[in-house]
């Protein structure tokens, strides 16, 4: 099987101009830029590439697959994610983790919905364990979970300066984070530990502690929700600084946001006008966690859900509202995201890269077609592959 997407401007996420990306089955076979197709040539599908971008597939690493939330009691848990869901968001690689309710929520319900969404098409992996410290581990440790579980990556989201945390020691914290190092360098994965940080005047103290007391690289840990509040969000600056990488939550109420709170794309561009470099900063969605949604007078109004669509949309409001160039956006969705989850095959448009690209028209960067592992899931922004129970469920409303 060969598609060859034609004459389309390619961000890969560096810009290359206007070439041609050759798919053999999944993966990109090449870029070229002249390409002369012999007449009577066994079959190919020709996708015109005329007034479009092509993107690397987007990458996120922070969603709530089998559903999240709870903290309002049992009927606010919310409910698991659709393969379209994701796919009509541009994602063609999802990281899973749990969340606050690391009871009713468990491993192996999570590693089967990451084993569903691979078969379904698309690339998926998850995190052991949930907010709490002991790790609540699939098959005895976080060393057993990450060497012989092919689809766990890293831990977390472990909570730090929270309410909601389990409230563990520094020394508990830093055993935590260096048995998940080893375990990634035996296991060939990243091993990462994604850090949810509420609102807590500690922010990232643990992560500064772990660093002036063992010899763990900053690399090791992700912080995330980094731009909950300005406080917060400076401290990432200075964890920036000292090597590390932070990650902003796309997800937010944008009629009410909290105080202190900024927008990931805004936040963005704080960080780049400190000129901090844009390859350590990475966005995720926090997809179908919960998120409180209040009134004009601060009274709580409903339960809202966090949206994997908003991964995309922050991105384009970073390009169209701040000025942020498309080739820097993109990498907090694709490259940034691969190389810190050691997602080799992924977030970058090149040779023998997976092939999973999203396609958009260049008038107002919408997405027009997703590609994942080789196939065509979105056409003109509708999904023409969905997931296996996805028809049946959407039949029996209508
Ligand atoms: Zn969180």
């Amino acid at each position: 099987m060969i598609k060859i997407i034609k004459d389309i401007e390619i961000y890969s996420p560096k810009y290359l101009g206007k070439k041609s990306i050759v798919i053999v089955n999944d993966k990109i076979e090449g870029v070229y830029d002249e390409l002369e197709i012999p007449k009577n040539f066994i079959n190919i599908e020709i996708i015109e590439g005329k007034d479009m971008y092509a993107f690397p597939g987007f990458i996120d690493a922070h969603v709530h697959l089998i559903g999240g939330g709870g903290e309002g009691g049992f009927k606010t848990r919310t409910p698991e994610l659709q393969l379209s869901n994701l796919t009509r968001a541009g994602i063609t690689t999802v990281n899973g983790c749990i969340g606050t309710d690391g009871v009713c929520r468990d491993m192996r319900a999570l590693v089967a919905k990451v084993k569903a969404l691979n078969e379904e098409g698309i690339t998926a992996t998850c995190y052991s364990g949930s907010y709490e410290i002991p790790v609540r581990t699939m098959i005895g440790s976080v060393k057993e979970d990450l060497m012989l579980v092919n689809e766990i990556i890293g831990v977390g989201e472990i909570a730090l300066s929270d309410n909601r945390s389990s409230q563990p020691r520094l020394d508990q914290f830093i055993n935590l984070v260096a048995e998940s190092r080893v375990a990634g360098l035996l296991s060939n994965k990243s091993g990462i530990v994604n850090v949810h940080l509420g609102g807590g005047a500690r922010r990232l103290n643990y992560l500064f502690e772990m660093l002036d007391e063992t010899e763990i690289p900053a690399t090791q840990v992700i912080p995330t929700h980094m731009n909950r509040t300005i406080e917060l969000l400076d401290a990432g600056v200075e964890w920036i600084k000292r090597g590390g990488y932070i990650d902003l939550t796309t997800s937010s109420d944008l009629n009410n946001l909290e105080e202190g709170e900024m927008i990931a794309s805004k936040a963005l561009k704080y960080l780049l006008d400190k000129k901090l470099p844009i390859d350590r900063i990475t966005f995720t969605s926090d997809g179908n966690g919960s998120m409180p949604l209040f009134d004009e007078n601060g009274k709580l109004k409903e339960l809202g859900i966090c949206r994997v669509e908003s991964l995309y949309e922050e991105v384009k409001k970073s390009i169209l509202d701040e000025g942020i160039k498309i080739e820097d956006s993109l990498k907090t969705i694709t490259s940034n995201v691969a190389d810190l989850l050691k997602l080799k095959d992924k977030g970058r448009i090149e040779p023998k890269k997976d092939a999973d690209i999203v396609i958009v028209n260049k008038a107002d960067l919408s997405i027009n077609k997703v590609i994942a592992m080789g196939k065509v899931v979105i056409e003109n922004g509708i999904p023409i592959i969905t997931g296996t129970f996805e028809k049946s469920i959407k039949e029996s409303f209508e």
